[in-house]
């Protein structure tokens, strides 16, 4: 048996069954786009550990502001001290928020802390208890998290009774709806935004009045749930909705966020500005760093001592996020984005369609690197299938929840030459996929 099948049944025995995991790759060393597995052997990372490391992996600006932090001051509880690399951090967020409104902040470890971090200052500032979610969302894998996230069964499954006060509404999601109807061509993506938020009115009139309603939380760019880009002019019929209903807007841009769609954060795509705005994973470049910003008056109304935890916005998470903004200016990384997000969107449009079997259809869809490809009309399995294909390939890909999409979250800083190898040999993946179907 090889050193690394040996490690990985190691894994399996000593490790919860309870984590699922799309390889049995087991790796040790990475750098920029690429990760090494034990024995030597390189994979093309499409992955950024699912939009963490988007600055690439190890980036030396991060590695060494992470090792001088290290030796400095590793642990400032925020229940005793301001630590100075946190107010450095909020001095380079502050400005590149979506509004100058956003500017009082509150930091944690994970995503799903993040997210219920502005649940509970939504709950405590409007002293109403209902949240409204959206088919398809994941917010996260905690208690609270887990009755918000309904994107697949298996993260709650087995689990309940789960938080109470959680109701759930359509996500306009184009592709699924007009699948359904017997004339596609008949619905356009604004129509199906415009019955989205039909919806949810509806579902303020018959299940949760705006009374009862704290808040309404979205991901701007659905993730697990499909990468769907919501409709022109959704976002701001929501923001509409919930001004007219007193209704606070959270958007959760914890894969949408730190520069993954070509902009700082999603929302900024669509002209709305949340009332919290929740952050995380390519916030610090692999270290656990999570947040919520709101504007100063919202964020007062909760009592001190109400919020905190013993690692709470850590200061070598902070200082690892310090400098993955100076990357993100030094590198112009967001012109990268877009840059390499217009070859990858212009290419696998032209390729994917001849790689696939007569009759499958392709949405190729997303803002900047944060790139969904659904495909429609194949078997159950075939975008799993075409990420095992792409591993024979050297490169690791990403399926999404239920419906068959791949999705494609590279580094901001992935060059030309990777972006074309990305392409070939994704396009092959699915080519080889195909086959097996045609068979
Ligand atoms: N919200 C969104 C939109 C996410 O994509 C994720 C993680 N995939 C989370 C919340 C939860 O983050 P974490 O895994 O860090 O708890």
């Amino acid at each position: 048996m090889s050193i690394a099948a040996k490690l990985a049944q190691f894994g399996k025995q000593h490790i919860a069954r309870g984590i699922g995991r799309s390889t049995e790759l087991v790796i040790s060393k990475g750098k920029g786009t690429y990760v090494w597995c034990v024995e030597g052997k390189k994979y093309l990372d499409l992955t950024t550990g699912i939009g963490v490391t988007n600055t690439g992996h190890c980036h030396p600006t991060v590695v060494k502001a992470v090792q001088e932090q290290a030796a400095n001051l590793s642990h400032g509880q925020v229940n005793i001290f301001f630590q100075k690399p946190m107010l450095d951090l909020i001095e380079g967020l502050k400005n590149r928020m979506p509004s100058p409104k956003l500017d009082t902040f509150f930091f944690w470890n994970s995503g799903s802390e993040a997210v219920e971090a502005a649940i509970k200052l939504a709950r405590q500032a409007t002293k109403k208890q209902n949240i409204i979610v959206f088919q398809g969302s994941y917010h996260g894998r905690t208690f609270g998290t887990m009755a918000l996230t309904t994107s697949k069964t298996t993260y709650s499954a087995g689990f309940g009774p789960l938080m109470p006060g959680v109701h759930v509404a359509p996500y306009p999601y184009f592709q699924q709806w007009a699948a359904h109807k017997a004339d596609p061509t008949k619905f356009t993506p604004e129509w199906c935004g415009e019955e989205a938020l039909r919806q949810l009115e509806i579902l303020l009139k018959q299940r949760t009045s705006p009374e009862d309603t704290a808040a309404i939380l979205i991901e701007p760019i659905q993730g697990e749930g499909g990468y769907v880009v919501p409709p022109k002019g959704y976002m701001k019929g929501l923001r509409a909705l919930c001004d007219k209903h007193n209704i606070l807007l959270i958007c959760d841009e914890v894969q949408s966020g730190f520069g993954r769609t070509g902009k700082m954060f999603a929302v900024e795509h669509t002209g709305v500005v949340p009332d919290i705005l929740v952050m995380a994973k390519g916030i610090a470049s692999g270290y656990p760093l999570s947040g919520i910003v709101a504007n100063k008056a919202l964020m007062d109304l909760q009592p001190p001592g109400s919020m905190g935890g013993t690692y709470s916005g850590n200061a070598i998470s902070c200082a690892a996020a310090n400098a993955t903004l100076r990357v993100f200016d030094d590198e112009k990384l967001l012109e990268n984005c877009n840059a390499r997000s217009e070859q990858f969107f212009s290419a696998l449009r032209a390729k994917i369609p001849a790689a696939l079997p007569k009759g499958v259809t392709v949405d190729v869809r997303g803002e900047g690197l944060m790139i969904g490809i659904e495909f429609m009309g194949v078997p159950y399995g075939f975008a799993n299938s075409v990420a095992q294909e792409a591993l024979k390939l050297d490169t690791i890909v990403l399926t999404t929840s239920i419906y068959e999409t791949l999705r494609l979250i590279p580094p901001l800083n992935i060059t030309k030459e990777e972006t074309d190898l990305a392409i070939d040999r994704v396009v092959n993946s699915i080519a080889a996929a195909s086959k097996a179907v045609k068979a």
